[in-house]
């Protein structure tokens, strides 16, 4: 990546007047992604050389191997018929908006034909939302469990399904209070195996494991982790394991709001993604950062395609916006415009 320590103003943009003075066409925002893939100049994929010549189209011909590579190829937008400015658009609105934004709302805003496009665009962001390799949850943890989704409310007093899904939720706790990172992950159930898997995943090896009396947690933390139950009779959980009811209400919030509950079981996964990523950077300074942290994320993936998010059934369809081209959403690109309201005079 270009800089450890990006810039606001320099490497991505402060605020959405920036935002779009930086990228009023697709090629420019080509320039960016260039720029963020090859910092240092072009590297083929293939063969690593550095050698290569410019193409008409922009691609890039390797002189090593000779492959062409443009700067789309290998990375999320790889093989998509979106333009980039579509694609920014989107990505600005996903990673600065408090809440994100739901397909429906942003095939309005951005008055594009095909809803299908839209939900697959921005579940490539969300997939991408995990950085492969990021630093797991260490010091005290609280970690629980609880059911999202689902038509029928889960069975109470115990961990079994119902229609909904399990999700297990752990976040770091702040000393002398608060609350730093969190993690969640949908699992097929409550059973030790289950719960060590998510925390081997999640939570870093001799940290606190702070659950409430669930038997399975202690065969869970074996030896790796410090399980400390907290069973309080009369308490409420939420006063036992403040951190994860706090972060359970407000995920489960959030997906009824924005997304007004509309998860299939299948996609759970994605959104907690998409929460997860912005709820780890409620403190950065600059909304513009955490585009910029996306970009890096979406550059370094390996492509995504619709088929992979298609599990059972597909989107629901919303009636087609008018424009001409249907299913490949019309470039954002527009040359200066008087105000027709001027010439009306
Ligand atoms: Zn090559």
């Amino acid at each position: 990546m270009p800089t450890r320590s990006p810039i606001a103003g320099v490497c991505y943009p402060r605020d959405y007047g920036e935002f779009m003075a930086w990228f009023p066409t697709d090629d420019d925002c080509a320039d960016y992604l260039e720029w963020l893939r090859w910092p240092f100049g072009f590297a083929c994929p293939g063969c690593q050389s550095v050698s290569a010549c410019r193409l008409a189209d922009g691609r890039y011909k390797c002189t090593g191997c000779r492959k062409c590579t443009s700067v789309t190829a290998g990375t999320i937008f790889d093989r998509t018929r979106t333009p980039l400015t579509v694609w920014f658009h989107a990505a600005w609105h996903f990673a600065t908006q408090k809440d994100g934004i739901s397909a429906l709302a942003l095939q309005r805003d951005l008055a594009l034909s095909s809803y299908q496009t839209v939900w697959a665009m921005l579940h490539r962001l969300r997939s991408v939302a995990v950085r492969p390799g990021r630093e797991r949850l260490s010091g005290d943890v609280e970690v629980d469990e609880t059911f999202i989704g689902g038509k029928a409310p889960g069975d109470k007093g115990g961990r079994t399904h119902g229609e909904k899904a399990l999700v297990a939720i752990a976040v770091e706790r702040r000393e002398p209070k608060g609350w730093w990172r969190c993690r969640m992950a949908v699992i097929p159930d409550a059973s030790s195996a289950s719960l060590g898997a998510f925390l081997q995943d999640n939570v870093e090896a001799f940290s606190t494991v702070v659950a409430d009396g669930w038997g399975p947690y202690e065969k869970a933390c074996d030896d790796l982790y410090v399980h400390e139950p907290h069973v309080a009779p009369g308490r409420k959980a939420s006063e036992v394991l403040p951190a994860v009811h706090e972060v359970a209400g407000l995920v489960k919030k959030w997906l009824n709001s924005t997304h007004q509950g509309a998860i299939g079981d299948e996609h759970l996964h994605l959104y907690l993604n998409e929460y997860v990523f912005r709820f780890n950077r409620r403190r950065s300074g600059s909304r513009g950062l955490l585009f910029y942290r996306l970009f890096e994320l979406a550059v370094a993936a390996r492509p995504a395609r619709y088929r992979q998010f298609i599990v059972a059934k597909r989107p629901k369809a919303t009636k087609p916006a008018p424009p001409a081209t249907r299913g490949v959403p019309l470039s954002l690109e527009r040359s200066h415009a008087d105000r027709p309201c001027r010439r009306a005079a």
